[in-house]
């Protein structure tokens, strides 16, 4: 696959966002025909692997510096493929952030390493990688759960163990490797612990998760806290350096300085004006829910190849923008300390005359195409009625048919695990 042309043919929108998105439904197609060609040189000296995490490769004077080590189970694949592209050590690992997918191939660089009687490599990372891997050693168990449920695979398992840094650095760091300089450069993002490198010689970028050619996953329901404002202080900090290669963390390079100019600018200006209209809200003391009432993404860059909002949902970046600035209070006091929720179901349900009637106004409001107020009373009656099979599979329908219509794949999963969750176990 010629990558160059592969990119025109995703820039120009010759590709749907399906064919190239590496999370995608046709997640496996698209891994397997990526990883087929190996390495694909992208400069002298410079190797990039697209996969579904990638990495880069660069030949230095003092051994091959990887930025990221790209998912423990494709690791093979990626060793057999970096032995064809150069026959040098690993010496350095750069990782741009502590996601396991970014940093699972370190074992095995590590193994490979004292099969050959060398050192391992020394991998660098921002200081706050460290707090991460404590973070999910605490609650991997958690993290298996949700990563099932966003991904919709029941065999995903989250590691106990990390690989840690062997150097970490707070704000910024100059790493020279014989004549090449890398400038490392922390950001907050879709993580805290953000790394992203420069390379000032060839006007080079590797933005890890600042640019993965979908919209920012700024949102994550079931993830810790994200950065909307500081992801686009780092977008725009990188695009005052004017670098002609764009090499991110998923999805595929973007060549030529005007291209990543506007690709960069772009993803700013979608979280600048989510964090904007968000803040100015709070900022005038309204509630959560007006702000989430108010509060609208710019679609005209939601059409971009590189900004197709169907990985994260631009209504979970405005709840993070206000987790940022705020707390978890949403503004209801009847939510500060809520009575239980199948409480409030039976109480609103034997008002109506009973949880068959408020089913019947949940059908009829499906019906309509009012899938939001649809699942509020269709959630109620379930939880009122756990027995009534006609209630629980009303609200499995629903939630069902609420999974389908939703763009982000974030959303959808969710949706989809409670349409099937509330016939088994209705929550509450
Ligand atoms: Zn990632």
């Amino acid at each position: 696959m010629d990558l160059a042309d592969y990119v025109d043919r995703i820039w120009d929108g010759r590709l749907s966002v399906e064919e190239y998105h590496t999370g995608s439904p046709r997640e496996e197609e698209n891994a397997a025909r990526l990883h087929a060609d190996g390495l694909s040189t992208v400069a002298e000296g410079v190797a990039f692997w697209p996969a579904r995490s990638n990495v880069v490769v660069f030949e230095t004077g003092e051994g091959l510096v990887l930025i990221d080590s790209g998912e423990k189970r494709t690791w093979p694949l990626f060793w057999e493929h970096l032995r064809r592209w150069s026959d040098l050590p690993v010496e350095t690992v750069v990782l741009t952030h502590g996601h396991p997918d970014h940093t699972g191939g370190l074992w095995g660089l590590d193994e490979e390493a004292e099969r050959a009687g060398r050192p391992k490599p020394h991998v660098i990372a921002h200081e706050a990688v460290p707090w991460r891997f404590q973070k999910y050693e605490r609650s991997f168990e958690y993290n298996a759960i949700v990563n099932r449920r966003q991904f919709q695979d029941p065999t995903i398992t989250w590691p106990a163990q990390y690989r840690y840094p062997d150097e970490t650095y707070c704000s910024h760091f100059e790493l020279r490797r014989a004549e090449t300089v890398f400038e490392l450069r922390h950001g907050r993002g879709e993580t805290d612990d953000a790394t992203w490198v420069f390379l000032p010689g060839q006007k080079i970028l590797c933005c890890g998760d600042f640019f993965m050619w979908v919209a920012p996953n700024a949102g994550n329901p079931q993830k810790s806290q994200r950065y909307v404002g500081g992801w686009a202080t780092a977008l725009r900090q990188m695009m005052a350096l004017r670098p002609e290669m764009l090499l991110p963390g998923h999805g595929f390079p973007i060549f030529g300085s005007d291209r990543v100019q506007t690709a960069l600018g772009d993803t700013a200006s979608y979280l600048e004006s989510l964090e904007r209209q968000t803040l100015k809200l709070m900022n005038e003391g309204a509630s959560l829910d007006e702000v989430l009432a108010v509060v609208r993404a710019p679609e005209d860059l939601l059409t971009r190849p590189y900004l197709r909002p169907v990985f994260d949902d631009s209504e979970f970046l405005v709840r993070n923008v206000w987790r940022f600035y705020g707390g978890w209070y949403d503004g209801n006091p009847a939510r500060l300390k809520p009575a239980r929720d199948r409480a409030v179901a039976a109480e609103l349900c034997a008002l109506a005359g009973g949880a068959r009637a408020v089913v019947g106004r949940a059908l009829e409001l499906e019906q309509s195409g009012d899938l939001k107020l649809a699942t509020h009373l269709g959630y109620l009656a379930a939880l009122a009625s756990p027995d009534d099979e006609f209630a629980i599979e009303s609200c499995s329908r629903i939630l069902a048919k609420r999974a389908e219509e939703e763009r982000s794949s974030m959303a959808r999963a969710i949706f989809a695990e409670a349409a099937v969750r509330v016939r088994n176990q209705p929550a509450g």
